[in-house]
């Protein structure tokens, strides 16, 4: 017999599109964005101001984004986090994740389903991660997926029917390759994502994630950063002298690896980071 609970609980699991959705932002976020220096608010600022454009302007139904920067400097979580932020009804996330395994012709499918699906919402936001592995790009050949290119390239530019808008916020490692492929020059804009390159942002990381017990553990960690070459505390952000250059998804997974060693983890710090 069904009764109330099984109908309640079955009200529960049907998720509309759009909650669904917003799920897979909400998994890509999940770690949450470190504020380590100004260059992560400068992005997050900007994101802010094309949400706000797309949501107010009607000149603009349409706008795109790319961001780009090195393997691992925290794209993807940067995309969501604006994408999630703007609070559209419509917020979709188009990943290689959950594409593999696939044909061109599903990847294709899928990626114009997303696209068409948004067509539906006054206010959309779609974030097209890594888009070189969407298109199974290798640098050996070098070879990718025309059909997938071509399928970009229409829907990056395709104006919004009537009445709707659309932000589009596209990641890449590998920019020059995208340049190559003239897929660069059809985004609106294009926002660097640089690596953590600063002790200062060493040390910002450091104090959010606790990884010394007091302040003072921690000054005397980056000290021994200082010694070990990685530049000075009182560098200013920008300064390219400095031998730092770490993405924020591999720093993270140093910290933690630092951590499992409570007796020394200022040494392990310094020794995984003059490793890499
Ligand atoms: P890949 O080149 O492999 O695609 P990526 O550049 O997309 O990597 P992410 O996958 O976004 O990098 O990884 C960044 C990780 O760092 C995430 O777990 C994110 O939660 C965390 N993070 C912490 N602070 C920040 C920040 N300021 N900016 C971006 N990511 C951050
Ligand atoms: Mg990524």
């Amino acid at each position: 017999r069904v009764n109330r609970d099984d109908f309640l609980n079955a009200m529960e699991e049907v998720q509309p599109a759009f909650g669904a959705a917003k799920e897979e932002l909400d998994h890509v976020v999940e770690n949450g964005i470190i504020h380590y220096s100004t260059t992560v608010e400068h992005i997050l600022r900007s994101g802010k101001l094309f949400v706000d454009q797309v949501r107010t302007s009607t000149r603009t139904p349409l706008v795109s984004v790319l961001l780009h920067g090195p393997p691992g400097s925290g794209k993807t979580a940067l995309a969501a986090t604006i994408a999630q932020a703007s609070q559209y009804p419509f917020m979709k996330l188009i990943s290689p994740d959950s594409m593999v395994g696939f044909s061109e012709a599903q990847k294709v499918a899928s990626i114009n389903k997303v696209f068409s699906d948004s067509n539906k919402s006054p206010l959309s936001v779609i974030v097209v991660d890594n888009v070189e592995r969407l298109l199974d790009f290798t640098p050996i050949g070098p070879r990718f997926s025309n059909v997938v290119l071509q399928t970009l390239m229409v829907l990056l530019s395709r104006r919004p029917p009537k009445g709707r808008r659309l932000l589009i916020i596209a990641t890449s490692s590998l920019r020059p390759v995208l340049t190559d492929l003239g897929l660069s020059e059809i985004f609106d804009s294009e926002l660097r994502v640089p690596p953590v390159s600063s002790l200062r942002a060493v040390d910002q990381v450091l104090e959010e994630l606790e990884l010394f017990p007091s302040g003072q553990a921690r000054r005397e960690a980056i000290r021994m950063l200082e010694q070990a070459g990685f530049g000075s505390l009182d560098a200013p952000e920008d300064d390219t002298s400095s031998r730092l250059n770490v993405g924020i998804k591999k720093l993270l997974s140093i910290v933690e690896m630092a951590r499992q060693e409570p007796d020394a983890v200022a040494e392990r710090l310094t020794q995984v980071l003059l490793g890499l």
